[in-house]
């Protein structure tokens, strides 16, 4: 679970890098006056299309262009696409691989009004429809690895998961569920540091992709597993696409994030998507966040 609460509303912006990007609206009939008001501020030119059957409004953004949170609050909910980023960062700070073109830098924002506790299964649910949809729509299997890395069958990278939250007391406010996804590259297009680990969805498959067609698709898929965390449908199939998808499951590993690591089994995950580990002796250690290292056999 990486959902923590950022700063108020009127400091935290979304900086998009002197490329173009791309907001897309959500669902938008109803508040098509803000977004127009919105798109004129940007300088930006939209027209409506349909993704995955919903209305939206797409635009182009002038390079440089930057978003606030406050605009995130009115307009949620809605997509930024970037076509290059300058500052991806993933758990931690960690700095995020962003390579000119060729992948997706995405923040879906949303207005969720549910309590923080429903919240922590949210970054796995999204990885799981994102595997699910990987699957169905390019037929490549992909890993989840608790907490937020997807992978290839072979093991590598191919996307990490940020989501932040703006929570009250009793209440998320706002919702941020942010994605680094490797569309296309090899693993010598990788920066050293990364060059053994990272793959593409392109690589993996050994086709070509089209970037905007699968940018779009995934963010339809996106969308969608939202509406079934929002409307409570999505746990009918967590379970089963979590057992599918699970790269860690028997697994040994050592967990560790601040104190002293936790080294066990990997025993499946509970109802909030906190990690079981069996840690000898018949004990089980629940983690709910971490990073997780497998131990040699
Ligand atoms: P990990 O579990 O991979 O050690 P993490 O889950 O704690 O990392 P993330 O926030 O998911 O951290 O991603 C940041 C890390 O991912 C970086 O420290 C780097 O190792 C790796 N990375 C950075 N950019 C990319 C990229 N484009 N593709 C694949 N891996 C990347």
């Amino acid at each position: 679970m990486t959902a923590s609460s950022s700063s108020p509303a009127s400091t935290a912006k979304v900086t998009v890098s002197p490329e173009e990007f791309t907001f897309v609206k959500y669902d938008a009939a109803e508040i098509a006056g803000i977004v127009a008001d919105l798109a004129e501020r940007l300088g930006v030119a939209y027209r409506r299309i349909r993704i995955g059957g919903q209305r939206t409004l797409w635009g182009s953004c002038s390079p440089g262009g930057t978003l606030s949170f406050n605009w995130r609050l009115v307009l949620a909910p809605f997509a930024v696409l970037a076509r290059s980023q300058r500052a991806g960062r993933g758990r931690l700070g960690r700095k995020w691989h962003s390579a000119q073109s060729g992948n997706l830098y995405l923040s879906l924002a949303f207005r969720p009004f549910i309590p923080p506790e429903r919240l922590k299964p949210f970054t796995l649910w999204m990885g799981l429809a994102l595997c699910s949809h990987v699957e169905k729509s390019l037929g490549l299997k992909l890993g989840l690895k608790w907490p937020n890395d997807l992978q290839t069958p072979d093991g590598r990278k191919v996307a990490g998961m940020l989501t932040e939250a703006r929570l009250d007391s009793d209440s998320v406010r706002e919702l941020v569920f942010g994605l680094g996804l490797n569309l296309t590259g090899q693993p010598k297009d990788f920066p050293a540091e990364i060059r053994a680990t990272a793959g593409s969805l392109e690589a993996a498959l050994g086709a070509p992709i089209d970037v905007n067609r699968e940018a779009a698709a995934v963010i339809a898929a996106l969308f969608h597993a939202w509406e079934q965390f929002e409307e409570g449908t999505w746990s009918r199939s967590f379970r089963k696409l979590w057992q599918s998808h699970d790269v860690l499951a028997g697994k040994s590993v050592r967990v560790g994030l601040r104190g002293d690591p936790v080294a066990g089994i990997v025993d499946g995950i509970d109802e909030e998507g906190s990690l079981i580990l069996r840690t000898g002796g018949g004990r089980k250690t629940i983690v709910s966040s971490g990073e997780v290292t497998l131990r040699k056999p």
